[in-house]
């Protein structure tokens, strides 16, 4: 997703929590992403843009820039679902207990602005054996410059040998 030039509150380096009613949240943020961020939707398994991105870079909160994750820390769980096993920093994210559904589990909000991200369960890889399993939807991606650099510069040298 671009950045959203209606939302005032988008930034990837202000860290200073945001506090807007539903009604503000409404106005500023797409119909998908409010669904999940403030519904806390679910988006249907392998249809998100990033459950199989292998890319290079930093995973952020599409309601409001936070960085949540880094793709070092992304696994193939299958789920279909974006999986990762531990977010960029301990404030990134808050959690909350969740017993919807007829099921206890724990859910992932932004640590900035509190939106519905996902769940985590505790059946994901070393070393913390945590799987946070988090929507697409919710999460802006944005490749790593050093990587995209590597990459084209490898482009250009196997194109020399050619
Ligand atoms: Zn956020």
């Amino acid at each position: 997703m671009e950045e959203d030039k209606k939302n005032p509150v988008y930034s990837r380096s202000d860290s200073s929590k945001v506090n807007l009613s539903e009604a503000e949240w409404k106005k500023i943020l797409p119909k998908d992403v409010y669904e999940i961020a403030r519904g806390k939707g679910t988006e249907w398994a392998f249809t998100g843009k990033y459950w199989n991105n292998k890319e290079v870079g930093t995973y952020y909160c599409a309601a409001c820039g936070n960085p949540l994750f880094v793709s070092d820390t992304k696994f193939e769980s299958g789920c279909g679902w974006p999986s990762f096993y531990e977010p960029i920093s301990k404030s990134s994210v808050i959690y909350a207990p969740d017993n919807t559904h007829g099921m206890q589990r724990t859910e992932v909000m932004c640590g900035r602005c509190k939106a519905h991200l996902g769940h985590v369960f505790d059946d994901g890889p070393p070393p913390t054996g945590l799987r946070y399993c988090i929507n697409s939807v919710i999460l802006d991606f944005e490749k790593a410059k050093d990587a995209e650099k590597k990459y084209n510069d490898d482009k250009e040298k196997n194109k020399d040998k050619e």
